[in-house]
């Protein structure tokens, strides 16, 4: 599933379209496989998974050269050093790219997973996964170092993995927030109660069109979207929490909000989120939406967000620039972020991991810092110069770096990745002109904490972001978000509210429960309780996810 299973379409700098090679059209008209109740496909059998030493993280790259991690004059100790705190202490999200395998083979696929492989460039080249105990372990660093981390188990098709309730048990018992994002083809009443029980805490699905066979076409599958749909249908009906994806493209360019009426009408979706194509993998050859279009989808993003609001979560994700469509609709960011680290997540609270090990910011930026097979995971989020360069926005390219916004968007960094080769350089689908909001008193309005559910209780997914602006996302200003140490809490919790508290992810546990405990404090409250957290939850906007 990877793309918008986590999820994204690709754009050439003209704005014309590319086609994609003959060879794209692998797989079209493959018939779909049968369900089955089990996990692991017949092309399950685990490659080899030793912890063997392999070759050691990519050596950073120039701006000059055929490279893209920021160059050495850009990321120096002095220049645009990391500003002083603790606010990308750990990651609160990461994305794990099990399995390269897959029954689609999506045009988009970021992970050039299923099929013949089409990417033949070095990132791509070493396609094993890690074996169970390579996992286990990888799990635990997860918890060791980010605890209660949410965690993205995904693709290719996870599903397909033979030991994936064993994943999500272990990650479970480690206490990760694991989600499984799938292509849903497989989704059994079985599977998906073996899921709940080894400890996920929800499922996402891809649905790319109405129409059946654009779906399936897109997916190069044929009944694709028929499994899909059935999938859904039967989480809905054994009550394992799902969310339903869309890739933007030109394939649907004319039908989101329709999309998102039939997730909403047909599926009981409780969140929407539509992704925007990014150009790495196969999406580098599917080259459709022009900057121009990429601005018609956020108004029309703006307007279903509009039109769901309080009913369906809806997101705008890997669109970091989606602030300014709501600047220009007269809104405000909706949150603050410490360090500057708005927008764009890689890097600052967003990790991925590769089927092999190898770990980069983004799972759509084939760029890695190293690998889990002989580097920790903690050493490579705190001191790799992948990680530390990602995150100093004032040394970004272009108009980003020039952009009054960059704190809170900071632009696609995989999409100027696989655009221009530097992962640096300004997000060539944004249309923005740097000044235009520089005086806008919007950019610089911070309200008081209020007491509103964190998007990831109402919506698991990357973390909340002015650019992902859930349904949640045009209220008045009033989320600050700190990333790093929970607070603590200065009112006094009963077990029943404490425990309530456990069921957000622990990444913006600390922000709700600040704004829990204000709440309180303005209604003369010394102790917070369940009927208390129902009376905050029923002013919400949205209906609750999690928790
Ligand atoms: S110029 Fe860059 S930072 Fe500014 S809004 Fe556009 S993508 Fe975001
Ligand atoms: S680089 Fe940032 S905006 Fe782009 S896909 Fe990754 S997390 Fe999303």
């Amino acid at each position: 599933m990877a793309q918008p299973d986590r999820l994204p379409s690709s754009y050439s700098h003209d704005g014309g379209a590319r086609s994609a090679p003959a060879g794209a059209a692998r797989g079209e008209g493959v018939p779909l496989q049968t369900k089955s109740d089990g996990v692991g496909g017949s092309a399950g059998a685990q490659p080899p998974g030793d912890m063997s030493e392999r070759a050691a993280a990519s050596e950073p790259r120039e701006r000059s050269g055929d490279h893209g991690v920021p160059a050495s004059e850009r990321v120096g100790a002095s220049a645009g050093a990391q500003p002083p705190g603790l606010e990308f202490v750990r990651p609160y999200v990461v994305s794990w790219n099990l399995t390269y395998r897959c029954n689609l083979a999506c045009e988009h696929c970021y992970l050039d997973a299923g099929g013949t492989p089409l990417v033949g460039t070095e990132s791509f080249a070493d396609r094993s996964e890690l074996g169970t105990d390579e996992c286990f372990r990888v799990i635990d660093e997860i918890a060791a170092f980010a605890p209660e981390c949410l965690t993205i188990l995904t693709g290719g098709e996870p599903l397909l993995r033979r030991d994936i309730l064993e994943i999500v048990r272990r990650a479970a018992e480690r206490e990760l927030w694991v989600v499984v994002g799938t292509n849903g083809v497989r989704i059994t009443e079985n599977l998906s109660r073996r899921l709940a029980e080894a400890g996920a805490r929800g499922l996402s699905l891809s649905l790319d069109a109405l129409d059946p066979d654009r779906h399936d076409r897109f997916r190069k599958v044929r009944g694709a979207w028929r499994n899909t749909v059935e999938g859904a249908e039967i989480l809905d009906r054994t009550g394992l929490p799902f969310i339903v994806q869309t890739t933007a493209g030109s394939h649907n360019l004319g039908e989101l909000e329709a999309i998102a009426d039939f997730a909403h009408d047909r599926l009981a979706a409780r969140v929407w989120n539509l992704y925007f194509l990014v150009p790495t993998g196969r999406g580098q050859f599917v080259s459709d939406v022009t900057p121009a279009q990429y601005d018609e989808v956020l108004a029309s993003l703006y307007r279903i967000q509009r039109k769901y609001d309080g009913r369906m979560l809806v997101n705008a994700k890997c669109a970091p620039h989606y602030i300014k469509t709501m600047l220009e609709n007269g809104l405000p960011p909706a949150r603050t972020y410490s360090g500057g680290a708005g927008g764009c997540p890689a890097g600052t609270h967003y990790m991925g991991i590769r089927p092999n090990g190898d770990v980069t910011p983004c799972p759509y930026l084939p760029v890695f810092a190293g690998t889990l097979r002989s580097a920790s995971l903690a050493d490579l989020w705190t001191s790799s110069e992948l990680f530390t360069g990602i995150r100093r926005r004032t040394q970004l390219g272009g108009r980003c770096g020039a952009c009054e916004m960059n704190g809170h968007c900071g632009g696609c960094r995989a999409r100027a990745y696989g655009m221009t080769g530097d992962l640096m350089a300004e997000d060539p689908l944004c249309t923005h002109t740097p000044g235009t909001f520089a005086a806008s008193p919007l950019l610089t309005r911070v309200g008081a904490p209020e007491a509103r559910p964190a998007e990831s209780e109402r919506g698991y997914g990357v973390p909340a972001s002015d650019g992902d602006g859930g349904s949640g996302g045009a209220k008045p200003p009033g989320l600050t978000i700190e990333y790093g140490p929970e607070s603590p809490t200065t009112i006094a919790w009963d077990d029943a509210a404490a425990a309530r508290m456990k069921k957000i992810p622990a990444f913006v546990r600390g922000m709700v429960v600040r704004a829990v405990e204000e709440s309180c404090r303005k209604s003369g409250l010394d102790l917070v309780t369940v009927e208390e957290l129902d009376r905050i939850r029923s002013r919400m906007p949205t209906p609750k996810m999690f928790g």
